[in-house]
This record gives structure tokens, sequence and C-alpha cells, in this order.
């Protein structure tokens, strides 16, 4: 697997680390009802062969993910997987996100693990110097990353990519809180759409559904669903939004479960950007 090209020019700035502290809503996070269901993947494979399928649990779950295809070995061979838990003390680093989004339109896909939402005109972030252009947002539920060990409620993942092929992968926490109005198209579409694709979302700004501190860890990691591939910029924003009650049921009402257990970190190193 290709590795990530780091910055390496990243400098330290910012100041003391604030660790997250207010975890709500997680205590039912890990309950095993309605686990995704093993239906076909959309990761390429030959064309005379039917899609590897993977699961969440069983024969096909993510322990076994590395056996299922050819194309999936980096799951269980890859040392710079994702999801991690993120250690409470990473060094400080620059490279600061800034988001180019505008108002769009958005269509929903299922793909049977999660469901997307696509924009349907082009929509960017520009990290370190490089533009990243917006390929779509998912979800899980429970969170993926785990913060000193804690798991939220859901987590969403806008997922972007370079000119060259490389990833960049803005992560966002939800905890359960109060509802959140600016996130209420989507958290309609959401159980609305599962199953099928249709439009979805008019007139959203990404911008909008990202919390209002956009400081954030920062690893090379990979796509937390087979290949597992490890060409992944992964910036997990710190700073959690609330979603309410009903906004999370309706998210784990068309896919609970989803979630990858954390990785090894190995050798690599979790920087954190105040920004
Ligand atoms: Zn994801």
């Amino acid at each position: 697997m290709r590795s990530t090209s780091w910055p390496t020019q990243m400098s330290v700035v910012g100041s003391s680390v604030v660790l997250l502290a207010t975890l709500t809503g997680c205590a039912d996070a890990a309950a095993p009802d309605a686990p995704a269901t093993p239906t076909a993947t959309a990761a390429p494979s030959a064309p005379e062969q039917a899609p590897a399928q993977w699961s969440y649990e069983g024969a096909t779950g993510p322990q076994h993910w590395g056996e299922l295809a050819d194309e999936f070995t980096a799951c269980s061979s890859g040392t710079a997987q994702s999801p991690i838990d993120v250690p409470s003390d990473p060094a400080l680093s620059s490279a600061p996100i800034e988001p180019g989004y505008t108002p769009a339109d958005f269509q929903a896909r299922d793909t049977g693990h999660t469901v997307e939402l696509h924009a349907l005109s082009p929509q960017s972030i520009t990290v370190g110097g490089t533009e990243y252009a917006f390929q779509h947002m998912h979800y899980h539920a429970p969170s993926e990353h785990t913060v000193d060990g804690a798991a939220y409620a859901a987590e969403f993942h806008f997922v972007h990519r370079s000119e060259n092929g490389d990833l960049a992968v803005v992560g966002v926490l939800a905890a359960e809180g109060r509802h959140n109005a600016a996130w209420s198209s989507v958290s309609d579409a959401i159980p609305a759409t599962a199953g099928e694709d249709s439009p979805a979302v008019t007139g959203l700004t990404l911008t909008s559904l990202l919390p209002e501190s956009l400081d954030h860890y920062v690893y090379g990691g990979s796509l937390t669903t087979p290949p597992c591939s490890e060409d992944v910029r992964w910036l997990l924003l710190q700073s959690p939004i609330e979603l309410g009650a009903a906004q999370i049921a309706g998210l784990r009402s068309a896919h609970a479960g989803n979630n990858r257990p954390v990785q090894p970190l190995n050798d690599r190193q979790v920087s954190e950007v105040d920004q």
C-alpha cells in the first residue's frame, strides 16, 4: 500500500491540549440491535466475479475482512489502519483545514453499510496547500474513532480526494444532546432514504454541519471499510457536535453497529492542530 505523503514541514503551534470531557449518549452505543446487513459491497473486483461481501459481524466481520478478497488484504496485513483510539496528549502541528464548501444539493445513496450523501456540484477543502475534492459524506453509529478510550454515539466522515488520488477524511464526532437544527435536513433524509437512492437535501452548505472550532487531530491511516487502503489523511475534529436523541435514533434505524473496531497505532504519531 502506498503511504500517505505527510507534510514534513509541520511546526509546533497552539497552546495546551484540551481534552474532550463531555461524552453523553454512549451508554447504549454498543447495543447489538439492527446489525448491518451483509449486502453487496461497492468495492471493485474483476468484472466476472461477484463483489466480495463483508459485514460487521460473524464470518464476514472485521476480523475476517482481509481474507474475503485479494484486494482486501490490507485489512489484515496493514500497519497503518483506521480507526484508532486517539491518545490524550498528541503533539501539536499546523496545517489548518480551509473549507471551500458552497451551497449545494445532495443525493442519498444507501451502500448497504451506510447512507452516503453525494453533492451534485463540486465541493472542496484545502489542507496544507493541497486541494481535496469532496466525494461524499457518510456515517457510522456508534463512532469508529475513540478519544482516550471513549466512543461517541455517531461519527460522520466527509471524504475528499486530491488530484493525485490521496484521500483526506474529515471526521465529525456526534454526542447525543440537544436537537441540532443545522443537521435536521441530513438527519431527516438518512432514515427516509435508507435502502434506496433518491434526491435528499437541497441548498445545504457543508460548513454548517461542522462544529464552530475546526481544531483537530491528524494522523495517517486507512479506509475503515474494505479494501482498507492506507492512503488516508485523517482529520478528526476535536469538538463533537450534538444531535438529539431522535436524530441519533434515525441514524441507527438506517444502519447501526457499522463501526470497525479500533486498530493498533503502531509507530504512527497523532498530532493536534489548533486553528
Ligand atoms: Zn467511514
